[in-house]
């Protein structure tokens, strides 16, 4: 069994250690997660393991990202779970700070991308939710100086953001996206599954099966945007444990609205199954 990680709580430490590693000639790759580890944050992980010589994971049920009213305070936490299952993993350091490691009191830097990735999807009902993950992202890659840092397609518009914000401000880092990792009955793995009763885990099957239904949908010839959207609509409200708050299609790059799906596009759902928001999306490529 690997070693198990050395966990830290200040920004110089992890700046220590990763210079000791860079100095060895390894390169730094970073999983930043909430932690209550499933396997899609091990995905991540062992991507990172795979592609870098030293591997940061950290852990930060940050504030600033849940807007008023969120789940900040009961969002599932298990740090010692989650350092077993990292050392399993091969990771070399768990960064897991208290709030003010990473938002000194007296802070008045943001870092905000601003336009039309952050104006539609999950934007508009969750304010100052990608301000939030840009300036706390920022501040993890300025402190961990990785080479590359790993992020799930299960947030798809926040991996977009993320490589937006990366670009724009020419940050020295690769962001590497992962595939979404699913439950057998194809329900995203997502640390608020473990908000569900049995009857409503049963009840969120239908985001991803309507999803698929579409993606058929258009591997079938449907190329209107409104017949898909309905086709979503329609399953998810048929299921009383599930309230649905946004279906939306949009072209997968740049987030535009479509009118015809012609290049790739990302349709993407949330919704409320008990106490959880759950989000869900399917990247549709029509074939030409
Ligand atoms: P979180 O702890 O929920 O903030 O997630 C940390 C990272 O894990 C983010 O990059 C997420 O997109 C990614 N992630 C969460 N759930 C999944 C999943 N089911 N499959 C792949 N990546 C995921």
């Amino acid at each position: 069994m690997a070693a198990a990680p050395e966990v830290v709580a200040t920004a110089a430490e992890v700046r220590k250690r990763v210079g000791g590693a860079r100095g060895a000639g390894k390169s730094i790759g970073l999983a930043p997660t909430m932690g209550a580890f499933h396997e899609g944050h091990l995905a991540l992980i062992r991507r990172a393991r795979a592609e870098c010589g030293y591997v940061v994971v950290t852990i930060f049920v940050n504030p600033t990202p849940f807007p008023p009213g969120e789940d900040f305070e009961r969002y599932p936490r298990d740090l010692e779970g989650d350092v077993e299952k990292a050392g399993q993993e091969g990771v070399d350091l768990i960064f897991a700070p208290p709030a003010g490691e990473v938002y000194p009191t007296g802070d008045c830097t943001f870092v905000e991308v601003t336009g039309p990735l952050v104006e539609c999807l999950c934007g508009p009902h969750r304010p100052g939710h990608f301000r939030g993950v840009t300036t706390v992202c920022a501040r993890l890659f300025n402190i961990a100086g990785a080479d590359r840092a790993y992020f799930g397609e299960k947030d798809y518009q926040q991996l977009l953001v993320i490589e937006q914000m990366v670009r724009d401000l020419r940050l020295p880092l690769e962001i590497v996206p992962e595939p979404t990792v699913r439950e057998q009955d194809g329900l995203a793995m997502s640390s608020r599954n473990r908000y569900l009763a049995p009857e409503e885990r049963e009840a969120a099957t239908v985001l991803y099966r309507a999803l698929s239904e579409a993606g058929e949908t258009v591997k079938s010839g449907e190329r209107a945007p409104a017949a898909l959207l309905a086709g979503v609509r329609e399953a998810i409200e048929a299921e009383p444990l599930v309230r649905l708050q946004y279906v939306e299609l949009r072209d997968a790059e740049t987030l535009a609205g479509v009118r015809r799906v012609e290049g790739r596009s990302v349709l993407a759902v949330a919704a409320f199954v008990g106490k959880a928001r759950l989000i869900d999306n399917v990247v549709l490529e029509p074939e030409a």
